[in-house]
């Protein structure tokens, strides 16, 4: 059996100038993109949930 081992999508994602990045205070890093549509929902962050804000 082969065992998969998890990795979160956020280090596999590619960064471009396009599409930026941005590492949130808890250190996981997100598309500015992504943080900006999300930050409208929650104030959290998406992987491990901790509060966060974006200057
Ligand atoms: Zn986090």
């Amino acid at each position: 059996m082969k065992k998969t081992t998890f990795v979160p999508h956020v280090s596999m994602t590619e960064y471009t100038e396009d599409n930026p990045k941005i590492v949130l205070q808890c250190g996981h890093i997100f598309h500015l993109a992504f943080i900006y549509e999300w930050m409208e929902r929650s104030k959290a962050c998406p992987f491990c949930s901790k509060v966060l804000y974006i200057r």
